[in-house]
Parts: C-alpha cells; sequence; structure tokens
C-alpha cells in the first residue's frame, strides 16, 4: 500500500479526485494506482475539467460587527442556519456534531510551526483536486490590497519567499481566508512576530505574520470571514504588511494561485494542487534575515541606478579630460564602461562616468 495515501487520504475529506492518472475511485477506495481499472476515464476528466474552470469567487460579506438574529435548523445535524441582522445568512458547521477528527488531530501541534515534517511527499499524486468551497465552507480574502512587488512568493536572488507581501495600515483587520481551527497563535521570535496559523477543513493551513495584534486563541475554532487580527509590522519587517502563506503538508505554494489579492477574490472553487507548486529543495522555515537583506539590496541597487551619470563625448575629450571633470579616474572609467585605457573613444559615444 501506497504510504502516501495511508498519511493523507483520511485527513483529505474534502477531496473529490485527483487527476487523469489517477482516477476518482483510487482516493475513494484507497486502491493502489496500478491496480486500478478506470472505466470511467473520460467522464471523469471531462466533469473534472469543468469543475477546474476558473471562476472568481468574491468575499462573504462581513458578519463581524452583525448582531445574531436568529439560530435555524437546517435538516442537517451538523449545519445550523444562522440568520444576521442585515437579513443575511449562513450556514454554521457544529463542530461538536460534525467531528471530523482526522484533519484537526493528526499532526495537530500547537506549538511547532511545522509540524509536518515526518511526512513524506515523495509518494504524493502529481496532482490532488482540493474543494476550496462547498455549501458549509466559503472563504473571505485575508487582506485586499496588491501584492508588493518585491514581496511575490518564489525564488529571491538565492533564497526562497515562502508566501506574499501585502502592505496595509498598521490596525487594519486581517481575516480567516477560511473556516477551520487555530493551530497558532503566538509570538515567533524567528521572524514572523505575531503569528496565527489556521488549519483549514480543506486541509490547507494559512500564514498570518507581523500581526500587530492576535485577537484569536489557539484551538479556538474559526469561520471565513472572522477577524483574526490586526495588521502591522512585528518581528523581522520593515514596514507594515501582511505576511501571508498558504501550505499543504507543511509545503509552501504561491497564494497568489489561489487568491487575487487585489480584487479580494478566490480564482477557483476546486483547486488542482499540483506537486511541481512546492519546492521541495527549500526547507520549511522562512528566511526573514534574507528578505530584509533583499530589500536593501534592492534599494542599493536602486540608489545606485539613479545615482549613474552619462556623458556624450564631444570633439577634444579623453578620458584624462572626462577623468578631470568628472572628478574620478581613468581607471574607474574603464571599470565602469569596459573598456581600457587605450581604448578609441568615438564622437557621440555614450560614457558612464558615476
Ligand atoms: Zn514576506
Amino acid at each position: 500500500m501506497n504510504r502516501f495515501f495511508l498519511l493523507i487520504l483520511a485527513p483529505m475529506l474534502p477531496l473529490v479526485g485527483v487527476q487523469a492518472q489517477e482516477p476518482e475511485t483510487l482516493v475513494a477506495d484507497m486502491v493502489p494506482v496500478e491496480t486500478v481499472v478506470d472505466t470511467h476515464a473520460a467522464d471523469s476528466i471531462s466533469a473534472l475539467r469543468l469543475r477546474l474552470q476558473p471562476k472568481p469567487i468574491v468575499s462573504n460579506p462581513d458578519t463581524n460587527n452583525l448582531t445574531i438574529i436568529d439560530t435555524l435548523d437546517s435538516g442537517n445535524e451538523a449545519l445550523r442556519v444562522i440568520l444576521y441582522s442585515n437579513n443575511t445568512w449562513k450556514y454554521i458547521l457544529d463542530r461538536e456534531v460534525a467531528k471530523d477528527s482526522t484533519v484537526f488531530e493528526k499532526y495537530w501541534n500547537t506549538t511547532t510551526l511545522f509540524p509536518y515534517r515526518e511526512v513524506d511527499l515523495s509518494s504524493m499524486p502529481q496532482s490532488i483536486v482540493i474543494q476550496l468551497l462547498d455549501s458549509v465552507t466559503s472563504y473571505h480574502c485575508p487582506y485586499q490590497g496588491s501584492v508588493h512587488p518585491h514581496g511575490k512568493y518564489g525564488p529571491r536572488r538565492h533564497r526562497q519567499h515562502q508566501g506574499i507581501d501585502l502592505p496595509l495600515k498598521t490596525g487594519d483587520p486581517i481575516y480567516a481566508t477560511f473556516s477551520g481551527r487555530v493551530r497558532i497563535s503566538q509570538y515567533n521570535t524567528g521572524g514572523y512576530g505575531n503569528l496565527v496559523i489556521i488549519r483549514h477543513d480543506n486541509g490547507l493551513e494559512t500564514y498570518y505574520g507581523h500581526l500587530a495584534e492576535r485577537l484569536v486563541e489557539t484551538n479556538q475554532w474559526v469561520e471565513a470571514g472572522q477577524i483574526i487580527g490586526l495588521g502591522g509590522s512585528t518581528g523581522r519587517s520593515t514596514g507594515p504588511h501582511l505576511h501571508f502563506e498558504t501550505r499543504y503538508y507543511g509545503r509552501a505554494f504561491d497564494p497568489e494561485r489561489l487568491i487575487d489579492f487585489k480584487n479580494g477574490i478566490l480564482c477557483r472553487e476546486t483547486f488542482l494542487l499540483k506537486k511541481s507548486f512546492f519546492n521541495i529543495h527549500s526547507n520549511a522555515a522562512q528566511d526573514f534575515d534574507d528578505e530584509i537583506a533583499n530589500e536593501e539590496q534592492d534599494k542599493h541597487e536602486i540608489a545606485e541606478q539613479a545615482a549613474r551619470r552619462y556623458h556624450t563625448i564631444r570633439q577634444g575629450d579623453t578620458l584624462s579630460t572626462l577623468a578631470t571633470k568628472y572628478d574620478t579616474t581613468v581607471t574607474n572609467l574603464c571599470r565602469l564602461n569596459g573598456i581600457k585605457p587605450n581604448s578609441i573613444i568615438r564622437y557621440g559615444q555614450k560614457i558612464r562616468v558615476k
């Protein structure tokens, strides 16, 4: 039996299927790939394609300051209907009734940032379908804004940025992206500062770093759109921003694959998480020192570029007259322009002098 499936299937309850090579029955029945005879391949692939069509989902309206006026039965013991004072309503999962022990008990660690270290993803399928939304689960943008151009996910010089950075004003509310349970709410000395980590019903985890204030506690259940903290600049940070990460079994992938932060919308209801989205070679921890070093390097480069000066060669100019004129040396001019002291400079040529 494939060890990965044993480890991973139970917690992935909302999982509805996997990509073409691994028919849906594989997930449901936990049968290894080799033994499955796929008789419904065409059907399930087209059905899957249909579900994977990008479909923008707008945030739920905020219910944070609304009064609940009534709670109704839904016919399903685990589901309650909550009515709000502004005539909106939503389903709420009764956690006591609908206890899903697997997602929230297995690898449930309220002190370690990365509890999945021992999970081996080498036998993970090439892609996994994650149901982000259904009748019960909803979505809210963690913070609507533009991702900082230097705060995108991925390789930055020699290191990895494991999340995205969203500039904000200190005190701006930060929302739970999906419903779930708070696994970590603590001040992290490794760079995140005030950090909240939420594990969601769909098996994903979201990380919210540099918060000015945390408004939820460890083990607390949260709904999508609930305010979980206020944005800030705690930890290794150069200014107020939200450092936001999305992880699956501890492996980070680009949050912009899920969310259009500028417009605040979820890109799709069903997310095809490909193994290639993870950077397998990077370790789980985020290196904030490197983030700050990168930022300083950026500033240095921008300042250096802005300070550059050029001179257009006129009649009578020589490298030594230019060196005198711009208070520099012939050697320096040669270095800046990749030329030799005896190189011929032509009329009209642009020479960098600073
Ligand atoms: Zn960051």
